[in-house]
C-alpha cells in the first residue's frame, strides 16, 4: 500500500432543506452529513459503519458528487473536486466508481448486460465496437461469469450474479476509487462471502482503493483495514480495524459490537440502546448520542465532543477521552 492520500474529505456537510406552509418557508434542514472529515490512503479499504439512516450512503454519494455538497471540501488526488462543473468532473468520474446494493437499479431490463457494461465505455469515448466487446468479455470473465453471458438480460441472472455484473460495470473503466454501498446486504450469506472475496481479490489485482459502506460489522471487519463509525451524520470513532474491534472506545461502537457475539476477543455484556436514532432535523444538543448513551456525563448534554486522536491514530468524539 502506498502511503499517500487518494481522497481527503474536509468538514463535509450535506443538508436537505425542509420547507412547509403556504409560501414554502424554510423550516429547517435534514443534516444527513454534518461536518465529516477523514482521508483514505491509496490502496486502502476503509469501512464505514452505522445504523441505517445515519448518513453513510449520503456521504458516499456526496463524495462522488451524485449529491451536491452543502459545505466542505472533497480532495481527490490533490484536486479539489468540490466545485468542479459536470464537464470537468467527467474525466475524474472514470476513476471514481460506485457499486450499489441493488444492481437492478442501474441495469436497464431492455438491454443485455453486455450492452449495459459497454455503455460506460461508449460514454467515455471507446467507439470501436470490437474493442468494447472484447473489454466486456474480459471483465465478465474476471468477475466470475462467462463472456457469452453478456448476451443475456438482467432478469436471467441470480442476485449474486447481478452483483458480479455491478462490480464488472464499476471496473470496466479502470477506476482507482470504488465506493461500495451495502454491496452484499441484499444477498444470501453464502453468496456474500463469494462477493466479498471477489472484491478483496480485485483490490489486490487492480490496486483499488475502497470506501466500503455497510451496517453489518462482520462484513466491515472482513474487508476493512481501517473503520469509521458514523452516528447521526457524524463520525464518532475512526481507527485501524484491530483498534476498533479490540480497543473500542466510543460507547456507541461498544453497543454495536456488544450485539454480535464473538466479534471481539473480549467477552462483552450486551448493551441495549434505548429508543431510536433521533431526527437529523433537530439533533440533540451537546453530544448527539447522549439520549441513548449508557455512560453519559452531565457535560454531554451541553458540549459537543470533537473527534480527537487519543493515540495510535485512534480518533474518538467522546468526553470520556478529553485527556
Ligand atoms: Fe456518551 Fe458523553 Fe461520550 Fe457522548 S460524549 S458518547 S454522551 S459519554
Amino acid at each position: 500500500m502506498l502511503d499517500h492520500k487518494l481522497l481527503e474529505v474536509h468538514n463535509l456537510k450535506k443538508y436537505y432543506p425542509v420547507t412547509g406552509g403556504l409560501f414554502s418557508q424554510h423550516l429547517g434542514d435534514v443534516r444527513a452529513v454534518d461536518d465529516v472529515s477523514f482521508d483514505i490512503k491509496e490502496g486502502e479499504a476503509l469501512g464505514l459503519v452505522g445504523e441505517s439512516g445515519c448518513g453513510k450512503s449520503t456521504l458516499g454519494r456526496t463524495i462522488l458528487r451524485l449529491e451536491e455538497p452543502t459545505e466542505g471540501q472533497i480532495i481527490y488526488r490533490k484536486t479539489d473536486i468540490t466545485r468542479l462543473n459536470q464537464r470537468e468532473l467527467r474525466g475524474l468520474r472514470q476513476e471514481m466508481q460506485m457499486i450499489f446494493q441493488d444492481p437492478q437499479s442501474f441495469l436497464d431490463p431492455r438491454m443485455t448486460v453486455g450492452q449495459s457494461i459497454g455503455e460506460a465505455l461508449l460514454i467515455h469515448g471507446v467507439r470501436d465496437d470490437k474493442e468494447r466487446e472484447q473489454r466486456v468479455i474480459e471483465i465478465l470473465e474476471r468477475v466470475g461469469l462467462e463472456g457469452q453471458q453478456g448476451l443475456r438480460y438482467p432478469h436471467e441472472f441470480s442476485s449474486g450474479q447481478r452483483q458480479r455484473i455491478g462490480i464488472g460495470r464499476a471496473l470496466i473503466l479502470n477506476p482507482k476509487l470504488i465506493i461500495a454501498d451495502e454491496p452484499v446486504s441484499a444477498l444470501d450469506v453464502s453468496i456474500q462471502a463469494q462477493i466479498l472475496n471477489l472484491m478483496l481479490d480485485l483490490r489486490e489485482e487492480f490496486g483499488l482503493t475502497y470506501l466500503f459502506i455497510a451496517h453489518d460489522l462482520s462484513v466491515i471487519k472482513y474487508v476493512s483495514q481501517r473503520v469509521a463509525v458514523m452516528y447521526l451524520g457524524k463520525i464518532v470513532e475512526l481507527a485501524s480495524r484491530d483498534e476498533i474491534f479490540q480497543n473500542t472506545r466510543h460507547p456507541y461502537t461498544e453497543a454495536l459490537l456488544s450485539a454480535i457475539p464473538g466479534i471481539t476477543q473480549k467477552k462483552k455484556t450486551r448493551i441495549i440502546l434505548p429508543g431510536s436514532v433521533p431526527s437529523p432535523i433537530n439533533p440533540p444538543a451537546g453530544c448527539r448520542f447522549h439520549t441513548r448513551c449508557h455512560r453519559v456525563l452531565p457535560l454531554c448534554h451541553q458540549e459537543e465532543p470533537n473527534l480527537r486522536d487519543i493515540g495510535n491514530e485512534h480518533l474518538v468524539a467522546c468526553h470520556l477521552y478529553r485527556g
